[in-house]
């Protein structure tokens, strides 16, 4: 079906209008990323002004094209509030129009409404209280049941006077929050193919990280479709991330000499420090700043404060852990909005699951690590896991 070729997507600003005079280098780095998405549902005309951008379709645009380019703009992050709106002539009879035309009918069955008014083009002969006090009167006319609310109203009918023309929506839903991706740093994010690390990488995107992506595997103790399953979390949150890369490196051969070497109470402590000393090298080689991971305080043996002093110590970038002070329930209640739960809890083996020691140690001292370490060629099993990464564009 074809689009009502007035209807456009509005999206509100978040923190950037505090932005300085830089804001204008955040607004670039949004619209670029909408214009990235666009291009993926149809054709768009994408614009901003005053702390809105204005998702305008093309001619020619079906409505199914339309609603996908506005649930991409719901996951772009820099905007606050989104909403669908439609444009009409600016003048008193536009406006009326556009009431009984566009509004009326969604009102129809609502019990209670109010209006809201802006008018960022002074021009216009109406004030706000006499727009809406306008467009009121004209909606009572034509709905029988409805009544005025202004304090909780079914629905709130906002209209912006704008110098183009009137924008008429009802309400708004909330956007995505945070800073655009791409003016917070690089990071890279340890991603396994559990609940915890999706959400870490989202919550870091969301403060406007780039992020790029490390994977552990360990082939043939892990699978194939176990790597598909990280491939598939990753490829979910371009939504939010936009395109990515992730690397992926075995760990089968450093899984291997600990099991023949060290001390079982200390295997997942150890292969932690690999992971973080091997992720640095890649982190440097992508020009990352700084490491991400799913742990949150408490939540298993590796991840006690003495446990997480020990791997720290593996990596002298700064370890970011925005899960660290959630419940497991928080998160799962993110993974589920974001839209990774399902595919976390398909159940495949993860290279932390195989050889796991049946009694970790929960308050290692680093010297007895070291110590344990040293039983292994740590600088040569980390030379060699480098030369076994794959990449992965994803898009
Ligand atoms: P998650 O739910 O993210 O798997 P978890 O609660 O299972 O986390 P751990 O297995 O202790 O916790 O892993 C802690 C963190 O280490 C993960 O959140 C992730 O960032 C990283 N990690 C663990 N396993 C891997 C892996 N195979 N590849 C990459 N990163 C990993
Ligand atoms: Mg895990």
């Amino acid at each position: 079906m074809l689009m009502n070729n007035n209807e456009v997507i509005l999206l509100k600003y978040g923190e950037i209008v505090l932005k300085g005079a830089n804001r204008h280098s955040f607004e670039t780095v949004m619209i670029r990323e909408l214009r990235r998405k666009a291009e993926k549902c149809g054709s768009f005309d994408i614009s901003y002004n005053q702390s809105t951008v204005f998702i305008r379709p093309l001619p020619g645009t079906t409505e199914e094209q339309f609603n996908s380019m506005y649930e991409a703009a719901g996951r772009t992050f820099g905007f606050n509030a989104f909403c669908r709106a439609a444009v009409f002539e600016k003048s008193v009879e536009g406006l009326r129009h556009g009431i009984r035309e566009y509004i009326v009918p969604k009102l129809a069955g609502k019990g209670s409404f109010k209006c809201e008014s802006k008018r960022a083009d002074k021009s216009f002969p109406l004030g706000s209280p006499e727009i809406s006090a306008e467009a009121g009167g004209l909606i009572l006319s034509e709905l029988d049941r409805i009544r005025v609310d202004v304090h909780s109203p079914d629905a709130v009918v906002d209209i912006e006077v704008r110098g183009d023309g009137i924008y008429l929506h009802i309400g708004q839903e909330k956007g995505a929050g945070g800073i655009p991706v791409g003016t917070g740093g690089r990071g890279l994010s340890l991603l396994s193919g559990g609940i915890d690390s999706p959400v870490a990488s989202f919550m870091m995107a969301k403060r406007g990280m780039k992020i790029e992506y490390i994977h552990f595997d360990s082939f043939p103790y892990t699978s194939e479709q176990a790597l598909d399953k990280v491939v598939t979390l990753a490829r979910i949150l371009t939504d939010y991330t936009g395109p990515v890369f992730l690397h992926a490196v075995s760990l089968t051969e450093i899984q291997e000499s600990l099991r023949a070497s060290c001390n079982e109470e200390y295997f997942t402590l150890l292969l932690r420090r690999f992971m973080m000393t091997i992720s640095e090298r890649i982190a440097r080689n992508f020009h990352c700043s700084a490491l991400i991971t799913g742990e949150s305080l408490g939540q298993v043996a590796s991840q006690t404060l003495e446990a997480i002093n020990v791997t720290d110590s593996a990596a002298s970038l700064p370890v970011f852990r925005p899960c660290i002070g959630l419940d497991k329930e928080e998160i799962v209640r993110t993974a589920r909005k974001i839209g990774t739960f399902d595919t976390s809890i398909l159940p495949y083996e993860d290279c932390c699951t195989v050889f796991t020691p049946r009694h970790p140690k929960t308050r290692p001292s680093l010297e007895k690590v070291l110590a344990e370490q040293a039983k292994v060629d740590f600088p040569g099993l980390c030379e060699k896991a480098m030369v076994t990464v794959r990449d992965f564009g994803l898009k």
